[in-house]
């Protein structure tokens, strides 16, 4: 019997593979997948992702320092940093380097493999697969966006999601990244075009309804400015959680990465946060395991610890984004604006504390600015106070040395955060 079945081999589930086989427990990692890491995503991670979990450089396609934001009835802002805040890179690499170094640490992969079932017993988990039937003493739940196996393992459903889509074009060499905001492009969230390798570019956008027939007349508007040249792949689409599950732990299981919906509400980022908890993961269980308390009050701590360093943010990041969802493209053209005629964007990409992948800062910093927070607080003042967040200083980027597995560990192993400055 193997100590740990991990269902999935995305960026949690592989990290939290590599986490318990580092620690010398038997694991197992199922994929239906052959190909390791392969499943519709933009690749955009931040510079401290990069710093935390190192990539090979190989795998880096693009640093771009600006980002173009574009909006209805106001002019292009260019939000332009010093330095690069976040990479684009080949997912499917960064994603399978992972793998392969869990695998090298004794995990094994069983790939091309379904899970249909999942039967918590009394000494273990069964897990049916469509080629047969495995046991072990626990399983970590890390099958993304979507999968059944959450919820009947009585997880319940993320309560809110939203649609992504994107396509691969051929460009004829732009390098700067492109936002695209308001109801006709992607209603209440935004659209994006990412160069990648030379001559190829990401377009995509997310949005609640009808994704598919968005991307296409943007895709069309985009070749009609010259921007774009033909789509090289046919648009896919995938789910993105926007709300965490209430509870991700219970008797010998634990619910990581997507599939219990630990992703940045605000852009639906989701790849730094998998790896952050996919290590408190490995942390919590591994000590179950060496307790042999796998009982929900003896993996209850992988909860805490997750909660303890996210669900501020992903609370306020809700809250914008449903404020956000509330503006008219009137209001978003006119704030847009504001922020390019007042050098707000060069306040809020020079600020030290605005971060890529912790948005409570940017949000409160946006609230509490006399133009922008006075404006948004008179849209909706509700959504403006939930979104306001309270406790600015446990938020912020997470710190510590870079290279292994649980890095910038306080005494527990989670994950730390700095203080502002
Ligand atoms: C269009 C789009 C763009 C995105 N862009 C970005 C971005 O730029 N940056 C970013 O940080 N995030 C981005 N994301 C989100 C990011 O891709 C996810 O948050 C991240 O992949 C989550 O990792 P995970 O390991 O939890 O899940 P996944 O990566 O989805 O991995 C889950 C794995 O489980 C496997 N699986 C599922 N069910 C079963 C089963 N029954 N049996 C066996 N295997 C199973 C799947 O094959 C898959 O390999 C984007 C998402 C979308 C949709």
């Amino acid at each position: 019997m193997d100590d740990v079945i991990v269902v999935g081999a995305g960026p949690a589930g592989n990290n939290t593979a590599l986490g318990l086989a580092t620690r010398g427990h038997a694991v197992t990692v199922i994929d239906w997948r052959h190909d390791i890491g392969d499943k519709l995503c933009t690749g955009l991670v931040g510079r401290e992702c990069i710093r935390r979990f190192p990539i090979d450089p190989e795998h880096v396609l693009r640093e771009p320092r600006s980002a173009m934001v574009m909006a209805p009835g106001a002019p292009g802002v260019l939000f332009e940093a010093d330095t690069s805040p976040a990479c684009i890179v080949d997912r499917v690499a960064y994603v399978a380097s992972f793998a392969h170094r869990a695998q090298d640490a004794g995990a094994v992969y069983l790939l091309g493999q379904r899970v249909q079932q999942i039967i918590p017993q009394r000494h273990g988990v069964t897990v049916v697969t469509d080629r047969g039937t495995r046991q072990a003493r626990a399983l970590v739940l890390a099958s993304g966006f979507g999968s059944p196996l959450a919820r009947q393992a009585g997880f319940g459903s993320v309560t809110d999601y939203v649609t992504g889509v994107q396509a691969v074009v051929s460009t004829n060499g732009i390098e700067d990244v492109e936002v695209h905001l308001g109801h006709d492009v992607a209603p209440g969230f935004f659209s994006w075009l990412v160069p990648t390798r030379r001559d190829t570019a990401l377009v995509g956008l997310l949005s609640r309804r009808k994704a598919q027939d968005h991307l296409a007349r943007f895709i069309q508007c985009l070749q009609q400015k010259g921007k774009i040249g033909a789509a090289i792949s046919e648009a896919k689409s995938w789910g993105i959680p926007l709300r965490p599950l209430k509870r991700t732990y219970r008797d010998r299981i634990l619910v990581v990465g997507d599939a219990a919906g630990q992703v940045k509400p605000t852009t639906g980022g989701g790849i730094y946060y998998s790896l952050l908890v996919s290590e408190i993961a490995a942390q919590a269980m591994s000590e179950a395991l060496s307790g042999d308390d796998l009982s929900a009050r003896g993996l209850r701590n992988y909860q805490t610890r997750w909660q303890d360093l996210l669900g501020h943010e992903l609370d306020v990041g809700y809250s914008a984004r449903r404020l956000y969802e509330f503006l008219s493209d009137k209001q978003i053209g006119s704030l847009v604006q504001q922020a390019g005629a007042n050098g707000i964007n060069g306040e809020l990409t020079g600020a030290s504390d605005v971060s890529f992948d912790w948005h409570s800062r940017m949000i409160g910093n946006v609230l509490g600015h006399p133009v922008l927070g006075a404006a948004l607080k008179m849209i909706n003042p509700v959504l403006a106070r939930l979104a306001r967040p309270t406790e600015p200083e446990t938020s912020g980027p997470v710190t510590g040395p870079v290279n292994g597995q649980v890095n910038g560990s306080n005494a527990s192993g989670s994950p730390t955060k700095t203080q502002p400055h």
